[in-house]
This record gives structure tokens, sequence and C-alpha cells, in this order.
């Protein structure tokens, strides 16, 4: 059976390579995307001209009217969602001493307040089903923290536990909530990295390289698949070995 996969924030990076990957293993695929209408439109086309199931939906998820209206334009075209991969996201860097409330708010109402509009939308469905699964896209700041990333640091964490508490609510529903936790990857999230500190990081790495948004989109893959049905509440974490 082909299942319909949503992953929010596909219209580049690590949610649009994972939006190729899944509609080459035959999901029916929607893309969401909020600003980048350019890219979510060239995307859409390239994968509809390759013959695969794929629809685009404009909404910014940390909005919950938006959310519900994205939820029921799939519905009307694929029907229940099966696999949530909650990737759209923002970061910062700042001092702590200099975010300000609007800095924290914001970081929390996308990176956190988003995955809880897009599983509590879905999971009506995925419950009334007896299966489904989430896929949390966190960060390894998340686990260990970034200096100057405070408050995305602490939104990424929130991911985390967040998916542990849902995948023991969940579980007994034969729903799986994962967390994917990226290390350093090469997307426009780092563009206003530097040289140096680009530098800094892949030395810090043991496999000596950023990551790639498809590094990301085979684990998402992966814990997406029947084969991964007995993994629910996990971390995983591809890095590169940056966090051993
Ligand atoms: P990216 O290249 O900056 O892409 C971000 C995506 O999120 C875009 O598709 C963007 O859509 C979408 N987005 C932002 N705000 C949105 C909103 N309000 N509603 C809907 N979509 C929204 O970032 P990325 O590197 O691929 O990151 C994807 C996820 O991985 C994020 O959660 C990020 O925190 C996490 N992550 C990234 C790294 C890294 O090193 N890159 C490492 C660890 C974790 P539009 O452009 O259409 O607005």
């Amino acid at each position: 059976m082909n299942k319909t996969v949503l992953i929010t924030g596909a219209s580049r990076g690590i949610g649009r390579a994972a939006a190729i990957a899944f509609a080459k293993e035959n999901y029916r695929v929607v893309i969401n995307y909020f600003r980048s209408v350019d890219s979510a439109q060239e995307l859409l086309c390239a994968l509809k001209a390759e013959g695969h199931r794929v629809m685009a939906v404009q909404a910014d998820i940390s909005k919950k009217e938006d959310v519900l209206r994205m939820i029921k334009e799939i519905k009307d075209v694929f029907g229940s969602v099966d696999i949530l991969v909650n990737n759209a996201g923002i970061s910062q860097q700042k001092l702590f001493t200099d975010t300000t409330e609007e800095d924290w708010d914001s970081l929390f109402d996308h990176n956190v307040k988003g995955c809880y509009y897009c599983s509590q939308a879905v999971l009506g469905d995925m419950i009334a089903n007896q299966r489904g699964k989430i896929i949390n896209i966190s960060s390894i700041w998340g686990i260990c923290g970034a200096s100057c990333e405070a408050a995305y640091s602490a939104s990424k964490a929130a991911v985390i536990g967040l998916t542990k508490a849902l995948a023991k609510e969940l579980g007994p529903s034969n729903i799986q909530v994962n967390c994917v936790a990226p290390g350093v990857i090469d997307t426009e999230m780092n563009r206003s990295l530097d040289e140096q500190t680009l530098h800094a990081l892949c030395d810090q790495t043991p496999l000596c390289r950023l990551g790639s948004p498809e590094d990301i989109a085979s684990a998402i893959l992966f814990l997406a698949d029947e084969k991964a049905n007995f993994i629910t509440g996990q971390v995983f974490s591809p890095n590169g070995g940056f966090l051993i």
C-alpha cells in the first residue's frame, strides 16, 4: 500500500531532500512550504514530471489555522497522513544576553509549537487507523547545547522531550514517534557561518565533512519504513561522529 507522507519545510534543504527520497520510494508526498514558493513549485513540477504522486501546500506551521487548512487540503486529495515529518524550523545565532522575548518566542513557535500543531492535526486519523509514524527533526545542539544558540538549543531539546513523551502515549495505538538530530548540514540554514567556523566544524567531525541533506533524508526514510516498526522514542543522530 502506498503511504502518504507530509514533510514540513520541504521547499529546500533537508526537507527537500527527504521529499525526493520518499517520492523515489513511491510514497505519496506532500511538500509543505511557507515563503519559498518558486523552489516548492520547481520541486513539485520535477517530481510530477517523473510520474510521482505529489502535492504542495503553502502553510505557516507556526499558525494553527494554517496547519488545520493544510491537513484538510491533504485529506481532500490524498486522504489521511500516514507519516508526518516535522522538519520545518528556524535557527538564530545570538548571545543569550541579547536574546529578546520575541526571538525566544519565534524560535519556540517555529521549532516546537509547529510540531505540536502538525502532530495534533494528524493524530486523530492515525489513532483511528491504529498506525502512523511521526519523525521530528531536532539537532545535535538539542542534545549537547551550542554557545550563542541557547534559544535554538532549548527549542530542539524540547523536540526530543516531546518525541519521548509522545512515543509512550501513542505506542499502544501502534504509532511510532522518533527523532532525527542532525549534525552540521550543508544547507541555507548555515550560510551565515564564515569559512573559518565551517572549517573548524569539519575539523571536529571524525568524518571530516559537513553532512549533506541526503545524509539526513536517508535516516528519515529508514525510520518511516515498516522495517523500523519496533523503533520508537529514539533519538537518531547522523552527525559524522561529531557527537559520540
Ligand atoms: P533550511 O535550509 O533553512 O530550510 C528550512 C525549511 O523550513 C524551509 O523549507 C522553510 O520553508 C521551512 N520553514 C521555515 N519556517 C516555516 C514556517 N513558518 N512554516 C513552514 N515552513 C517553514 O533548513 P534545513 O537546514 O534544511 O533545516 C531543516 C530542519 O533541520 C530544521 O528543523 C533545522 O532546525 C534542522 N537542523 C538543521 C541542521 C543544519 O545544520 N542545517 C542541523 C540540525 C538540525 P520556506 O523557505 O518555504 O519558508
